[in-house]
Protein backbone atom coordinates (compact mmCIF):
# COMPACT_ATOMS: atom_id res chain seq x y z
CA UNK A 1 0.00 0.00 0.00
CA UNK A 2 1.54 3.53 -0.73
CA UNK A 3 0.73 6.46 1.32
CA UNK A 4 0.59 10.00 -0.14
CA UNK A 5 0.42 13.21 1.80
CA UNK A 6 -2.18 15.65 -0.33
CA UNK A 7 -2.47 18.46 2.92
CA UNK A 8 -0.66 18.09 6.12
CA UNK A 9 -3.77 17.34 7.51
CA UNK A 10 -4.52 14.90 4.57
CA UNK A 11 -3.07 11.77 3.26
CA UNK A 12 -4.14 8.99 0.73
CA UNK A 13 -4.26 5.30 1.19
CA UNK A 14 -4.04 3.61 -2.10
CA UNK A 15 -4.59 -0.13 -1.98
CA UNK A 16 -4.02 -2.90 -4.81
CA UNK A 17 -7.55 -1.79 -5.36
CA UNK A 18 -9.42 1.44 -4.07
CA UNK A 19 -8.22 4.07 -1.96
CA UNK A 20 -8.69 5.06 1.42
CA UNK A 21 -8.07 8.57 3.18
CA UNK A 22 -7.22 9.27 6.87
CA UNK A 23 -7.89 13.18 7.91
CA UNK A 24 -6.33 14.73 11.10
CA UNK A 25 -7.93 17.25 13.37
CA UNK A 26 -6.02 18.66 16.35
CA UNK A 27 -6.18 15.49 18.54
CA UNK A 28 -8.21 12.80 16.42
CA UNK A 29 -8.14 11.02 13.06
CA UNK A 30 -11.18 9.83 10.71
CA UNK A 31 -10.24 7.48 8.26
CA UNK A 32 -12.38 8.08 4.95
CA UNK A 33 -13.54 4.55 3.57
CA UNK A 34 -11.04 1.24 5.02
CA UNK A 35 -9.77 -0.58 1.64
CA UNK A 36 -10.26 -4.33 0.87
CA UNK A 37 -10.38 -7.55 3.20
CA UNK A 38 -7.23 -7.53 5.12
CA UNK A 39 -6.50 -4.05 5.22
CA UNK A 40 -7.30 -3.54 8.98
CA UNK A 41 -3.73 -4.04 9.89
CA UNK A 42 -1.80 -2.29 7.37
CA UNK A 43 -3.64 0.66 8.04
CA UNK A 44 -3.04 1.14 11.69
CA UNK A 45 0.32 0.48 10.97
CA UNK A 46 0.57 3.22 8.50
CA UNK A 47 -1.29 5.10 11.62
CA UNK A 48 1.56 4.74 13.45
CA UNK A 49 3.83 5.75 10.96
CA UNK A 50 2.40 8.88 11.11
CA UNK A 51 2.86 9.16 14.36
CA UNK A 52 -0.65 8.15 15.61
CA UNK A 53 -1.94 6.19 17.81
CA UNK A 54 -4.62 3.37 15.75
CA UNK A 55 -7.27 4.75 18.89
CA UNK A 56 -6.78 8.34 17.51
CA UNK A 57 -8.72 7.11 14.83
CA UNK A 58 -12.05 7.92 16.17
CA UNK A 59 -14.38 6.89 13.04
CA UNK A 60 -14.15 4.96 10.39
CA UNK A 61 -16.86 6.74 7.38
CA UNK A 62 -17.92 4.48 4.54
CA UNK A 63 -18.57 6.20 1.15
CA UNK A 64 -20.52 2.99 0.58
CA UNK A 65 -20.21 -0.59 0.92
CA UNK A 66 -18.10 -2.29 -1.86
CA UNK A 67 -15.61 -4.19 -0.83
CA UNK A 68 -12.52 -2.53 -2.02
CA UNK A 69 -14.14 0.77 0.65
CA UNK A 70 -15.43 -1.41 3.72
CA UNK A 71 -13.61 -4.33 3.71
CA UNK A 72 -11.16 -3.53 5.77
CA UNK A 73 -13.76 -1.60 8.38
CA UNK A 74 -14.26 -4.40 10.75
CA UNK A 75 -10.56 -5.26 11.37
CA UNK A 76 -9.38 -1.81 11.72
CA UNK A 77 -12.81 -1.15 13.79
CA UNK A 78 -11.52 -3.98 15.83
CA UNK A 79 -8.02 -2.74 16.44
CA UNK A 80 -8.72 0.80 17.01
CA UNK A 81 -12.35 1.22 18.52
CA UNK A 82 -13.15 3.15 15.86
CA UNK A 83 -16.79 4.05 15.11
CA UNK A 84 -18.22 3.00 11.45
CA UNK A 85 -20.41 5.27 9.85
CA UNK A 86 -22.65 4.59 6.41
CA UNK A 87 -25.95 5.24 4.98
CA UNK A 88 -28.83 3.40 5.94
CA UNK A 89 -29.40 1.91 2.45
CA UNK A 90 -25.65 0.80 2.48
CA UNK A 91 -25.56 0.01 6.01
CA UNK A 92 -28.66 -2.71 4.90
CA UNK A 93 -25.93 -4.68 2.77
CA UNK A 94 -22.93 -4.30 5.27
CA UNK A 95 -25.17 -5.69 8.09
CA UNK A 96 -26.50 -8.29 5.54
CA UNK A 97 -30.46 -7.19 5.69
CA UNK A 98 -30.42 -6.94 2.20
CA UNK A 99 -28.09 -8.46 -0.40
CA UNK A 100 -25.75 -6.53 -2.25
CA UNK A 101 -27.33 -5.51 -5.74
CA UNK A 102 -24.69 -6.06 -8.31
CA UNK A 103 -23.89 -3.46 -10.58
CA UNK A 104 -25.52 -3.11 -14.16
CA UNK A 105 -22.32 -3.06 -16.02
CA UNK A 106 -22.35 -1.47 -19.43
CA UNK A 107 -21.04 -3.35 -22.57
CA UNK A 108 -17.28 -1.67 -22.07
CA UNK A 109 -17.28 -2.32 -18.54
CA UNK A 110 -17.55 -5.89 -18.74
CA UNK A 111 -13.77 -6.77 -19.10
CA UNK A 112 -13.36 -4.05 -16.47
CA UNK A 113 -14.91 -5.69 -13.99
CA UNK A 114 -13.60 -8.92 -14.47
CA UNK A 115 -10.25 -7.59 -14.41
CA UNK A 116 -11.11 -5.98 -10.85
CA UNK A 117 -12.38 -8.91 -9.20
CA UNK A 118 -9.68 -10.69 -9.70
CA UNK A 119 -7.56 -8.44 -8.17
CA UNK A 120 -10.04 -8.63 -4.39
CA UNK A 121 -9.80 -11.46 -2.34
CA UNK A 122 -12.39 -14.33 -2.74
CA UNK A 123 -15.66 -14.97 -0.71
CA UNK A 124 -17.36 -12.60 1.99
CA UNK A 125 -15.65 -10.03 4.58
CA UNK A 126 -15.93 -9.34 8.11
CA UNK A 127 -18.95 -7.03 8.57
CA UNK A 128 -18.67 -4.57 11.12
CA UNK A 129 -20.78 -5.38 14.11
CA UNK A 130 -21.98 -2.27 14.50
CA UNK A 131 -22.59 0.66 11.91
CA UNK A 132 -24.03 4.46 12.66
CA UNK A 133 -26.40 5.40 10.16
CA UNK A 134 -25.67 8.66 8.09
CA UNK A 135 -28.12 11.25 6.17
CA UNK A 136 -28.10 13.68 3.46
CA UNK A 137 -27.08 16.97 5.04
CA UNK A 138 -26.01 15.72 8.61
CA UNK A 139 -22.87 17.34 9.47
CA UNK A 140 -20.21 14.99 11.13
CA UNK A 141 -17.72 16.48 13.76
CA UNK A 142 -13.95 16.18 11.85
CA UNK A 143 -12.77 18.65 9.31
CA UNK A 144 -14.58 21.36 11.10
CA UNK A 145 -17.91 20.31 10.29
CA UNK A 146 -17.89 17.71 6.96
CA UNK A 147 -21.49 17.37 5.46
CA UNK A 148 -22.86 14.36 4.34
CA UNK A 149 -24.03 14.63 0.83
CA UNK A 150 -25.85 11.12 -0.56
CA UNK A 151 -25.37 10.23 -3.93
CA UNK A 152 -27.30 7.10 -4.73
CA UNK A 153 -26.48 6.24 -7.85
CA UNK A 154 -23.09 3.90 -7.75
CA UNK A 155 -24.77 2.23 -4.80
CA UNK A 156 -28.28 2.98 -3.48
CA UNK A 157 -26.27 4.45 -0.48
CA UNK A 158 -23.40 6.00 -1.79
CA UNK A 159 -22.10 9.34 -0.31
CA UNK A 160 -19.98 12.41 -0.36
CA UNK A 161 -18.59 14.05 2.06
CA UNK A 162 -17.83 17.72 1.83
CA UNK A 163 -15.35 19.73 4.34
CA UNK A 164 -16.33 23.44 3.48
CA UNK A 165 -13.87 25.16 5.31
CA UNK A 166 -11.07 23.34 4.23
CA UNK A 167 -12.41 23.11 0.76
CA UNK A 168 -11.92 19.43 0.47
CA UNK A 169 -14.29 16.85 -1.51
CA UNK A 170 -14.02 13.08 -1.09
CA UNK A 171 -16.91 11.63 -4.03
CA UNK A 172 -16.18 7.48 -3.10
CA UNK A 173 -17.23 5.81 -6.20
CA UNK A 174 -19.24 8.59 -7.80
CA UNK A 175 -16.54 10.48 -9.45
CA UNK A 176 -13.15 8.43 -10.59
CA UNK A 177 -9.65 9.91 -12.07
CA UNK A 178 -8.57 7.60 -14.97
CA UNK A 179 -5.56 5.56 -14.58
CA UNK A 180 -4.87 5.66 -18.09
CA UNK A 181 -4.51 9.28 -17.90
CA UNK A 182 -5.59 10.75 -15.05
CA UNK A 183 -9.08 12.22 -16.62
CA UNK A 184 -11.84 12.99 -13.87
CA UNK A 185 -15.00 10.94 -15.59
CA UNK A 186 -18.44 9.30 -13.33
CA UNK A 187 -17.36 6.20 -11.62
CA UNK A 188 -18.02 2.81 -12.83
CA UNK A 189 -19.58 -0.51 -11.56
CA UNK A 190 -22.95 1.32 -10.97
CA UNK A 191 -26.43 0.43 -10.15
CA UNK A 192 -27.56 3.15 -12.11
CA UNK A 193 -25.38 5.35 -14.18
CA UNK A 194 -28.07 8.31 -14.82
CA UNK A 195 -28.23 8.87 -11.18
CA UNK A 196 -24.30 8.78 -11.02
CA UNK A 197 -24.33 11.59 -13.85
CA UNK A 198 -26.63 13.46 -11.84
CA UNK A 199 -24.47 13.53 -8.86
CA UNK A 200 -21.38 14.81 -10.96
CA UNK A 201 -23.48 17.82 -11.60
CA UNK A 202 -24.42 18.17 -8.11
CA UNK A 203 -20.64 17.76 -6.49
CA UNK A 204 -19.06 19.96 -9.58
CA UNK A 205 -21.26 22.91 -8.24
CA UNK A 206 -19.40 22.87 -4.91
CA UNK A 207 -16.76 25.14 -3.85
CA UNK A 208 -13.60 22.57 -3.89
CA UNK A 209 -9.57 22.96 -4.08
CA UNK A 210 -9.19 18.95 -3.83
CA UNK A 211 -11.20 16.37 -4.53
CA UNK A 212 -10.71 12.89 -3.29
CA UNK A 213 -12.13 9.70 -5.12
CA UNK A 214 -12.33 6.04 -4.45
CA UNK A 215 -9.87 5.35 -7.21
CA UNK A 216 -7.53 7.51 -9.75
CA UNK A 217 -5.33 10.42 -8.40
CA UNK A 218 -7.02 12.99 -6.41
CA UNK A 219 -7.46 16.61 -7.97
CA UNK A 220 -5.26 19.01 -5.51
CA UNK A 221 -5.87 22.09 -6.59
CA UNK A 222 -9.09 24.17 -8.38
CA UNK A 223 -10.95 20.79 -7.92
CA UNK A 224 -13.84 22.86 -8.56
CA UNK A 225 -12.77 23.79 -12.04
CA UNK A 226 -11.63 20.07 -13.01
CA UNK A 227 -15.10 18.54 -11.90
CA UNK A 228 -17.40 21.14 -13.57
CA UNK A 229 -15.37 20.34 -16.52
CA UNK A 230 -16.16 16.78 -16.49
CA UNK A 231 -19.97 17.46 -15.64
CA UNK A 232 -19.82 19.57 -19.10
CA UNK A 233 -18.64 16.59 -20.43
CA UNK A 234 -20.80 13.83 -18.85
CA UNK A 235 -24.01 15.92 -18.85
CA UNK A 236 -26.99 13.53 -18.11
CA UNK A 237 -29.15 12.46 -20.58
CA UNK A 238 -32.67 14.49 -20.18
ZN1 LIG B 1 -14.26 1.16 -5.55
ZN1 LIG C 1 -17.65 1.02 -5.56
Amino acid sequence: MDVVELLPRLHLLRFPVGQAYLWRDADELTLVDAGPPGSGRTIADTVRALGHAPETVRRVVLTHFHEDHAGGAAEFAALSGAEVLAHAADAAVLRRRVPAPPPVLEDWERPLHTAALRQLPQGDFARPPEITEVADGDVLDFGDGARVIHVPGHTHGSIALHLPRHRVLFTGDTIAASPVDGAVMPGVFNLDRTLVLTALQRLAALDTDVACFGHGDPVTQRASTVLREAADKYRAPR
